[in-house]
Formats: structure tokens, sequence, C-alpha cells
């Protein structure tokens, strides 16, 4: 075999044109989600109130493993797909390590992250259905851009509720979806009754996201022909990003690339449910032996120190409750660069693959993960999203162990996104006033007591 390229790229007519379900291959299915009123599964006309049809439909599929990419869709991800499999050679000479080491970079459309893969695939179905707006709620802001971009493409009005104190710290990112034609409304705000509830009790709060997704789903439910979408955790959405995996698992297998190790960042689980999609499927067929690393900020530990529990989506415990690994939807994570990875939940098919034994977590401190981000930027010349340096530091520890032992293993991992708005980030950790913040296990009690009765 030839020395694997810098980078892989695949032909257009080598884009996948299948989502990879991992739901029809799991042995044991994830709990359903539960209606919080009745706690009895949500039914498809429950979950059509809010959600999209076809959405729905792709969101109770426990049956099909692969499920049709359609074709106006592939168009669009033609634009600023597929992405790159990067094979790191500077990286792993800087560490002198015998690993080697591949990235996947979803960081290459203006949005500079991932999401954009299911805000395309959710607008496109909303856009079928006749739907003319949407609602949604963004917090450090990669979300509402790529969901921005998607309306802007099909002509489909977008309300972005993002967290206050996200909209005052980054302009810059409320410009961009204005630019794409977004309406930007910093929440709470009095565009709502549950805005102006919690306005009235505290007027001088920064928001969070919780209450943003209170305002979103009301917006929603309140306007014409509107609805709801979410960015992460729902199974739809692991789904939309399996497309990262299938045109990984393709790029592979063109190049005789067996990965040892995958790894992933894990916010609300849809980039690493997306990424290892294929492998775990044939991993759970018995067709490999692939380590599977999802990776969370200390700061946030679901996984590692979180409950496996029935819990509320969101902090105003409007949603259906969904069975995963929680910290409580009360939970309020301390400060931390990684907005998109300060999640209280974690998808239920992560869960699952997570409490079956399939898959490892482990917990990293932001000091060490911009560590391995500045490393990183100055070896393989890309700022990452913080986020997405979270995977990358679990990489590098682990090509550091290979050095050790002298193990020549491949590891693989999710360079979710780019930077550029998480500059304050990386000048605190310039300037060396960046701190770890672990929640104790009293801050974590606290979390645990909002949790919904253990009997439902
Ligand atoms: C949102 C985001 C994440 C985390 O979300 P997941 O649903 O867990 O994938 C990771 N990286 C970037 C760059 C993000 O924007």
């Amino acid at each position: 075999m030839a020395k694997t390229p810098y980078k892989i790229f695949l032909t257009e007519e080598e884009m996948p044109k299948f989502w990879y379900n991992l739901k029809a291959v799991m042995k044991e299915l994830p709990d359903p989600m539960l209606h919080p009123g009745t706690l009895k599964p949500m039914t498809k006309d429950d979950l059509r109130q809010v959600f999209c049809d076809e959405l729905v439909d792709q969101e109770l599929n426990t049956k099909d493993q692969y499920i049709e990419i359609p074709e106006e869709l592939r168009n669009f991800y033609k634009m600023y797909r597929p992405s790159p499999l990067i094979r790191a050679y500077c990286l792993e000479e800087a560490l002198d390590t015998p690993a080697e080491i591949y990235y996947k970079f979803e960081g290459t459309n203006t949005s500079g992250s991932h999401k954009l893969n299911s805000a395309a695939a959710q607008v496109y179905y909303a856009h079928q259905q006749g739907i003319t707006s949407l609602t949604t709620e963004t917090g450090a802001g990669q979300w509402g851009t790529a969901l921005a971009m998607a309306c802007a493409y099909y002509g489909l009005d977008l309300t972005v509720y993002m967290v206050k104190i996200s909209a005052e710290q980054k302009p810059y990112r409320k410009a961009v979806m204005e630019t794409y034609g977004a309406t930007v409304i910093p929440s709470p705000s009095a565009t709502t009754a549950a805005g102006r509830a919690i306005l009235a009790a505290n007027p001088e709060t920064g928001g969070s996201l919780g209450c943003a997704i209170s305002e979103a789903l009301e917006k929603a439910m309140t306007t014409e022909n509107a609805r709801y979408v979410l960015g992460s955790v729902l199974d739809h959405v692991l789904l939309h990003q399996s497309i990262i995996g299938e045109e990984t698992r393709i790029a592979c297998e063109k190049y005789g690339i067996e990965p040892d190790i995958i790894i992933g960042c894990a916010g609300g689980g849809s980039n690493f449910g997306g990424l290892i999609a294929p492998f775990m499927g044939d991993k759970i067929h018995g067709k490999n032996k692939i380590h599977f690393i999802a990776v969370e900020p200390a700061s946030c530990p679901s996984l590692t120190r979180g409950r496996y529990a029935y819990d509320f989506g969101d902090t105003g415990r409007m949603t259906p409750l969904l069975k995963m690994y929680t910290l409580g939807s009360g939970f309020m994570p301390p400060p931390n660069h990684a907005g998109g990875l300060r999640y209280h939940g974690m998808s239920s098919i992560i869960s699952k693959l997570y409490h079956d034994g399939l898959i490892e977590a482990r917990a990293v401190e932001q000091t060490k993960v911009f560590a391995a981000a500045t490393m990183f930027a100055r070896q393989e010349g890309i700022l990452p999203a913080p986020e997405s340096a979270h995977a990358l530091k679990v990489a590098i520890d682990e090509a550091l162990k290979c050095k050790e032992t002298g193990e020549k293993k491949t590891i693989l991992f999710g360079l979710t996104g780019t930077g550029y708005f998480d500059l304050s980030a990386y000048r605190s950790y310039n300037e060396g006033t960046l701190s770890d913040r672990i929640p104790t296990d009293e801050e974590l009690e606290k979390g645990f007591a909002t949790l919904p009765r253990a009997d439902c």
C-alpha cells in the first residue's frame, strides 16, 4: 500500500447515499422517550406537534439500518462535503510516536462545525412539509449559525434565542446569523411568556440554554406553521451526523486504514455517535475490535460521573423525558470555554452503548485541552474549537502511550470544528488565567436532586 496522502478526499461519486441508523443494529435498544405528563412512550402524534413528520419517523425508526439521504440534500452536502480525513503526519512527528493519527475535519464550512450536517437535513424536511418558519436556541452559536445557513438556502424564516451572555460575549456570531437572515433574540426576552416570567424574577440574568429552549419551544407553538428544531442529543440528529462516519469508513477502506481507537468529543453526543456509527455497527457484528472513547469536560462530566436515569432535556422541564446519563436538568456547569459540551445530559443511544460497556468515557480538564489545542495548531495549522480539542487531547494521550510501549496503533479522532469565535478563551489560556473548575460531589448532588422521581 502506498503512503497515505496528507488529505484523503472522496470524489462526489464516492460520497455516501445513506445514513447509518445505529438503532437498527444495537442488540438492545435505548429505553423510549417518555411523555412528561403521562409517562407513556412518546407517540408519533405527540412528537409531530413539535417536530417535522419525517424527522419523527427517523426518530422512531429502529428497523432500517440504512436510510436514504434525499438527492436534493446530497447536493446541498456537496457544497461543503466530503470533508477531508487528514493524516496528522506533522503531529505524529512532533510527538515522536509510532502511532498513526488521523482526524476527520468538520470545520470546512462557515458555521465552523459538523452541525450543518443535521441543520441542512432538518431544514430540508421542514421545507418539504411546507413549514415556513423554524425556531431554535443556541448557546455558543455554532448551531444557530448552521441553521441560519440552511434556512437561508431553503428560504425559511428562523428565530434564534441566543443565551444573553453568549450574545454579549460573541457579538460576531450574532452578526453572522443575521447576515444569513436569521432573527437573533438574546434570551431571556420579552417576546415570550417564559422569558417575561424569568425576567420578572431575575432582571439581571445572563440567561441559560434551558431558558432559551423554553422560549424557542413557546415561539414555535405560538407561531403559525412553525416547528422547533434541536441540534444534538436526539436520535435523528445522530442519524444525520452518521454521514461523518460513513465518509470516514469509505476513506479508510480506500487506503486500507484500520483504526484501533476512535475518539470523539461528546456534548449531546451527536458528532461522536455519527462518527462511530458504522464502526460500532461492525463491532456489534463482531467484525472489529475498535476501542471507542467519548471525551467530555471534567467540568460537565455527564458520562463519567452522571446517573443513568430518566431526565428532562431542558432546564425548564418542558421536554419529554429521556433515559440518559445525566447530571440533572438543574445542574449548572462551572464556567468552561467548550460551550458545545456544557449540556447536562447525553444522547440516549450513546448512554446505552456506554451502559452496555461498548464505549469508554474520559473527562479532561480545560487547561490540558488548551495545551493540546495549541500544540495541534502549531503542528497541523488548524485552530481547533475548544470542544474538538477534547478529542484531540485524548488522541495525543493515546499516541504518547504508544511511544512508551512501542505499539503502532492507528488512532482516529473527530475534529468537529474551528475556534475562530473562541479567541477570548485562547487569550485567557495564553495569558495564563484559564483555570479548571471541577464540580465537587456536593455540587453534583444538587443537580441529581433535580432529577424527576426515580419511579418514572
Ligand atoms: C456543538 C459542538 C460539539 C458538541 O456537540 P455534539 O452533539 O456532542 O456533537 C462539538 N464540537 C463542536 C465544534 C460543536 O459546535
